[in-house]
């Protein structure tokens, strides 16, 4: 039997991440994935081919709604559906085989199978070319998570479907019927609505986003509803019924879901119905059964701080244990635990992990929301800057959205930073760094910053919490 100081079960970006920071710590390291490719559900089912779809259909978008006020013109715009998701297929390819090369670099052993504990140190994997066992002194569980659905609705694959299927869709829906207001529904639903797809979306709770600051969602929902995207709030699904015997053809009322608020019900009727509330971790197959590890009431893995389960030896990552279902937080953890096993101390600060929705405008946050500061009791001052008086913003014509700084009340501490404009995703950071420097919204207000950028609402935004100073509003 092979033995290694340290193996991980499933490949994600929890998964591969401490496996390579494993191999450079000088751990004899394994990784074990059950699916032909290695990256788990971002790189293949999730973050990159999201990207990958919303970057195609923000270029046509672009195209057919704003290129004409710039003075480009153009015949014929179309979408060729096969070509853009062939596209979207040859990104995963190259970001997967990157993941198989890194293994290969940093001399990891990967073994193709489902593997499963049958003691706390052996792990029987079983591929398609058989069984084998394979000990290791350490483990790293890291087998992320799968899609959830509601009770009484069955997700078909064909019509009533999840993200890992809209990612594959090889036609443009007539009538999307989006059920949940949250992070996948809004990207996916503006990859489709941006493609020409009419796009409902029910959400149960009385704002989009709703676990972000409430400003964001309401900002989002205004701009998303000038795409023509319908919302319907407060709506508690009551079914989902396909209505086409399972046939092949697309049929413009395929799928009837029925939904209702304040005992009102609302019919809709579409070709697909994407339900989008949220991931369960996923430990099927595993066998914690058989080593004494019991799932907590949300299927999470449970974990002391050092990310430890249950049992010595054994740790869990990413989206199978507590904590925002994140890639970059899974990797943060990869290489947590990597770190503690070779005697380091590593730290994660669980406050500063940043949130980005890759809609347009993006949206991106990072610390507490106001919500949670006035449930806290906490005293606070707001700046707020929007970026209609943005002059960057006014070049490109991305005019919506604002930039939002919570700071301390009284020693003017950053507490929480909520942003929604264009290229929020990447601006996110610099509101990452001034919190972990603990800086005072005044020692960003003090700071220069390129002109004419994005970056300068931060600014102006930190001048507003700092005695009303803003310059440009
Ligand atoms: P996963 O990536 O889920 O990987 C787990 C791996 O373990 C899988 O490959 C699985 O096959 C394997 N596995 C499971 N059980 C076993 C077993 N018994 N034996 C062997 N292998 C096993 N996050 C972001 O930060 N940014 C984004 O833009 C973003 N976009 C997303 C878009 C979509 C549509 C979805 C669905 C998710 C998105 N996420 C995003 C979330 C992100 O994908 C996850 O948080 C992240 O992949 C979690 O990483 P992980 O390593 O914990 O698990
Ligand atoms: P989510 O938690 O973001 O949103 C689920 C939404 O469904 C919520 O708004 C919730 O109120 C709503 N909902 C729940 N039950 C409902 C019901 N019965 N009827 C109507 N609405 C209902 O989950 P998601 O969008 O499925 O995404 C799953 C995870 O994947 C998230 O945790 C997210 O962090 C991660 N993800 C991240 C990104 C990113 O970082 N850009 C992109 C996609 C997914």
């Amino acid at each position: 039997m092979e033995k290694f100081d340290v193996t991980i079960i499933g490949s994600g970006p929890g998964g591969y991440v401490a496996a390579i920071r494993c191999a450079q710590l000088g751990f004899k390291t394994a990784i074990i994935e059950k699916y032909s490719t290695l990256g788990g559900t971002c790189l293949n089912v999730g973050c990159i081919p999201s990207k990958a779809w919303l970057d195609s259909s923000e270029h046509y978008y672009k195209m057919i709604h704003e290129f004409d006020v710039h003075g480009i013109t153009f015949q014929k715009p179309g979408v060729e559906i096969k070509t853009m998701s062939a596209r979207v297929a040859d990104v995963v390819k190259a970001n997967v085989d990157g993941i198989a090369f890194l293994m290969k670099k940093n001399k990891i052993t990967v073994f193709n199978g489902l593997g499963s504990f049958k003691t706390a140190n052996i792990i029987t994997v079983k591929g398609t070319t058989g069984v084998q066992e394979i000990e290791s002194s350490k483990i790293i569980i890291a087998t992320g998570s799968k899609p959830s659905s509601l009770p009484g609705i069955t997700i078909d694959k064909e019509r009533i479907i999840t993200s890992t299927e809209a990612l594959k869709l090889k036609e443009i829906p007539k009538h999307l019927i989006l059920i949940g207001g949250g992070v996948i529904g809004l990207e996916l639903g503006s990859v489709f609505a941006r493609l020409g797809a009419k796009v409902s979306v029910v959400e149960f709770m009385d704002g989009i986003l709703p676990t972000m600051d409430k400003s964001l969602g309401k900002e989002l929902q205004k701009t998303m509803k000038k795409m023509g995207v319908d919302f319907y709030l407060k709506h508690k699904v009551t079914s989902v019924v396909r209505n086409d015997g399972g046939a092949k053809k697309n049929i413009a009322n395929a799928v009837t879901v029925k939904a209702e608020s304040d005992g009102k019900e609302i019919v809709l009727e579409g070709d697909y119905c994407l339900v989008a509330v949220g991931r369960r971790a996923y430990t099927e197959g595993l066998g914690l059964e058989n080593i004494g590890i019991t799932a907590d009431a949300r299927g999470m893995i449970p974990v002391n701080a050092h990310l430890e389960t249950s049992v010595p030896g054994i740790y869990a990552i990413g989206d199978v244990i507590t904590g925002p279902m994140l890639a970059h937080k899974a990797e943060e953890e990869g290489v947590f635990v990597a770190e503690s096993l070779a005697g380091q101390k590593p730290h994660i600060n669980y406050n500063l992990i940043p949130g980005v929705v890759y809609t347009w405008p993006e949206v991106a946050a990072v610390g507490q929301t106001e919500e949670q500061l006035k449930a806290s009791g906490k005293a606070y001052k707001v700046g707020s800057f929007p970026f209609k008086a943005s002059g960057r913003a006014r070049a490109s014509m991305d005019l919506d959205g604002f930039i939002k700084v919570l700071a301390d009340k009284e020693t003017d501490e950053i507490l929480g930073v909520h942003m929604i404009g264009a290229r929020m995703a990447d601006l996110v950071m610099e509101a990452v760094v001034a919190m972990e420097y603990r800086a005072s919204a005044e020692d960003i207000a003090r700071m220069c910053h390129p002109h004419p950028t994005y970056s300068e609402a931060f600014k102006e935004a930190c001048l507003a919490a700092t005695e009303n100073r803003a310059i440009h509003i």
